[in-house]
């Protein structure tokens, strides 16, 4: 029985997901709030209702861009859409990646028309989904993907990697990013999962904020920072059914617990945008949603910034979700539950049912304002006001050799070695190996979807000179040692019999494995075993007998097991960006001692998707947690022991810090990184609790013998949880702290 149950508010609960250095921005200063007045003071409805509507380029132009042929802009459309339809914002890309050049082309245009063609002179707001890095400039550093990011377990990569697109999508001429994804992925089917920084709370507010903090520092007006987006907020991530934009069912509490807390760490680390979720939960479309839009994301979680619609999700109230009887009571009903901005996109249809209803009165015009103030804040605050055009002097940093270098650590600290039979890695260099599979020899599918179009699949787009596996497996040992053969694409056989002949010529096969790149609804999938063809692939060269190593580049955990238990060894990759097969090959070859670790669980069959922070009742009575890989697991060629875990207190009080210290020792005989994972497991609980939840990492370099004494912090942040009553409260108990394969109890008071 709990005596004393105490309520705190969901704020500081914030404070839980920053690190210290992380400083929040002050994005609605006194200053902005004056000049967005008085701007505001002088618009007509017109132009009010402009700055909330949002298109795409597409809909402004004549000629989409592909490989072969020259995007063009269609500047009598442009001129009407900012001239006669006052447009705020424009989004995306018609269909290819252009050269940094061509975007200050097209951003020139647009900022022309909109500062000296326009009776108030305000800018346009360019945003586009720079997801990996600037995913629509030709030749920008493309990072590994959200996924990959968090399978590296290091905050400072995820703020190097934000720093650096900011500043390659600044040098493009936009300022606005689409990202972080702060939905989390806890769906192991969903094809949007790799966009997430895995199933742990924790874990994706730490990256999520490390990358705001270095996209944005602390003023986004800088030349090369940017403004923000949270996405989607909220629930997207949770489909009951695994397919893309389909229902979630979420309580009320499990909201609070699982989904919420990753946006209001973004909320905290200053981001300025939050775009709404493209389903529904709970029965109430992301974009009707009243509560979570209003109540929660601006009562609660006292969000100033703007919330931007996903895709033509306004008008699907009506074409699709049917909540409302029309398109023009779809506007109505988004608008006053809290959205401010429409990425319509293709046309001016909000802007006029919107002008209509306001001028009926039944979207009330203080609204208009509240929705055009914080559209006008962000502006200023992006610096767009101050200078709207491209900044040339910023293409000399454009994709720097030390951008490059960057990203390959980024890459090789992401790859996590799952299995490794009797040390078979690293290989050695004089190896004879057959390279074999449908992920061994492209560039696809090492970044996934958002690069260079928007399924990134358009192999022939990417840049030759960057390594697929097999290109950097040959530069690695030469290729006299490496053989090659297709053996399947991903779903059929293409000569799997050759592969097999040439396997036994070989000393290793390394089987590359995976899925094609994909993005969003068309990535669903029904299955998650991996395809019949490339099964089949890796047995019949694993019944040749010559040792495999499976090199898997997805963007979910496929199921492996069958092959699993007979390969030698495993590299999960999920999509490591444009670095990936270099930095598979330096693993492969000892050159780099992997150091990722997973940030989902790994599972051992289609249905067994329970995830790591599971409850009691998952684990009893036949029910458990058996995946192929834990969540938070991944091998070194080196090995780390722990010792003298040690707590400050048998017992504290809830105004008490416990202090946790850990010995971490580099038992091998090279150096390497290990990621130590402190977990923290509430006994008992009024409401069920999980078998144990992530409270605290940190990644350190150990050499050979050293030994590093590793100190967490906790408080009675960690301690809490969202109660019967859906309020974040702390209850005093018995709770126990896992540091690898150590624990200790302690008591509060
Ligand atoms: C996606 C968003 C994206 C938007 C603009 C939508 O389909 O759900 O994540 O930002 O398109 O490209």
């Amino acid at each position: 029985m709990k005596l004393i149950i105490k309520y705190f508010s969901l704020t500081s609960l914030m404070l839980l997901f920053l690190n210290a250095n992380i400083c929040a921005q002050i994005y609605t200063t006194t200053k902005v709030d004056a000049k967005v007045k008085e701007l505001l003071s002088k618009m007509t409805l017109e132009e009010k209702v402009g700055q909330m509507t949002q298109v795409t380029i597409q809909a402004v132009s004549k000629v989409q861009g592909t490989k072969d042929q020259m995007h063009q802009l269609d500047e009598a459309k442009l001129e009407e859409a900012i001239k006669k339809y006052n447009v705020g914002s424009i989004l995306n890309v018609y269909d290819i990646a252009h050269t940094a050049e061509y975007w200050h082309e097209i951003l020139n245009k647009i900022q022309n028309i909109a500062v000296k063609e326009t009776r108030l002179g305000i800018p346009v707001f360019y945003g586009i989904d720079a997801i990996h890095g600037a995913t629509y400039t030709k030749g920008s550093t493309l990072f590994p993907q959200s996924i990959s990011m968090a399978a590296t377990w290091n905050t400072e990569i995820a703020e190097q990697s934000g720093e650096i697109t900011s500043l390659e999508t600044k040098a493009s001429g936009i300022s606005w990013n689409f990202y972080p994804v702060m939905d989390i992925g806890r769906q192991p089917l969903w094809s949007r999962l790799w966009e997430t920084f895995g199933e742990d709370v924790y874990l994706a507010s730490q990256m999520g904020s490390s990358y705001i903090k270095g996209a944005q520092g602390d003023d986004m007006s800088a030349p090369n920072k940017l403004a923000t987006c949270l996405k989607h907020y909220v629930g997207y991530s949770f489909p009951i059914n695994g397919l893309d934009r389909t229902p979630a069912w979420i309580s009320e509490r499990m909201m609070r617990e699982y989904f919420l807390p990753p946006f209001e760490a973004g909320i905290l680390a200053g981001s300025p945008s939050v775009m709404v979720n493209s389903s529904e939960v709970d029965g109430i479309p992301g974009h009707a949603n009243y509560h979570l839009l209003t109540e929660v994301l601006r009562n609660e979680l006292n969000f100033k910034g703007l919330v931007v619609s996903d895709w033509e999700d306004i008008k699907r109230l009506h074409t699709r979700d049917g909540v409302a009887s029309t398109p023009k009571e779809a506007v109505r009903i988004s608008v006053m539950a809290g959205v401010d901005m429409s990425m319509v996109p293709y046309d001016f249809s909000f802007y006029d049912y919107l002008l209509e209803l306001a001028k009926e009165g039944t979207v009330p015009m203080w609204r208009i304002d509240e929705a055009v103030s914080r559209i006008l804040a962000v502006k200023m605050q992006v610096g767009l006001f101050d200078n709207p055009y491209p900044n040339k002097e910023l293409l000399k940093d454009f994709a720097k050799d030390e951008f490059t270098a960057i990203n390959l650590n980024a890459a090789r600290e992401s790859i996590v070695l799952t299995k490794n039979e009797n040390n078979i890695l690293p290989l050695s260099k004089t190896t004879k190996v057959l390279v074999t599979g449908p992920t061994a020899n492209m560039l696809s599918v090492l970044n996934g979807g958002w690069t260079i179009t928007w399924q990134g699949n358009e192999e022939t787009a990417y840049p030759q000179e960057k390594n697929t596996v097999l290109e950097a497996i040959q530069n690695k040992i030469g290729s006299e040692n490496v053989n090659y053969v297709e053996g399947t694409s991903f779903d059929k056989d293409i000569n799997t019999s050759k592969a097999v002949t040439e396997a036994k010529n070989s000393d290793v096969v390394v089987i590359c494995l995976g899925e094609p790149a994909y993005c969003e609804t068309p990535g669903s999938i029904f299955d998650l075993t991996l395809n019949k063809a490339q099964l089949e692939l890796a047995n019949k060269i694993i019944e040749t007998g010559k040792p495999v190593i499976l090199v898997m580049l997805e963007g979910r955990a496929r199921v492996i097991t069958d092959i699993a238990q007979n390969a030698k060894g495993i590299l999960v990759g999920f999509l490591p960006g444009m670095e990936g097969g270099n930095a598979i090959a330096d693993i492969l070859f000892g050159d780099v001692n992997p150091s990722g670790k997973l940030p989902i669980t790994y599972p051992r069959s289609s249905n067994g998707i329970t995830l790591y922070d599971y409850k009691p009742i998952e684990k009893f009575d036949g029910n458990d947690y058996k995946p192929l890989y834990p969540f938070g697991f991944g091998l070194s060629y080196t090995t780390f022991e722990y010792s003298n875990l040690k707590i400050s207190s048998q017992e504290i009080t809830e105004n008490d810090e416990l202090i946790v210290k850990i010995d971490v020792k580099n038992t091998g005989n090279r150096a390497g990184k290990e990621v130590v994972q402190l977990y923290l497991t509430d006994m008992y609980g009024s409401v069920t609790r999980p078998n144990k939840q992530l409270k605290a990492f940190e990644k350190v370099l150990l050499n050979p013998g050293e030994i590093k004494t590793i100190e967490f912090k906790l408080d009675k942040q960690h301690l809490s949880f969202i109660g019967q009553d859906n309020k974040r409260i702390v209850e005093p108990g018995d709770f126990k702290v896992t540091i690898e394969n150590h624990t200790v109890n302690f008591g509060l008071k």
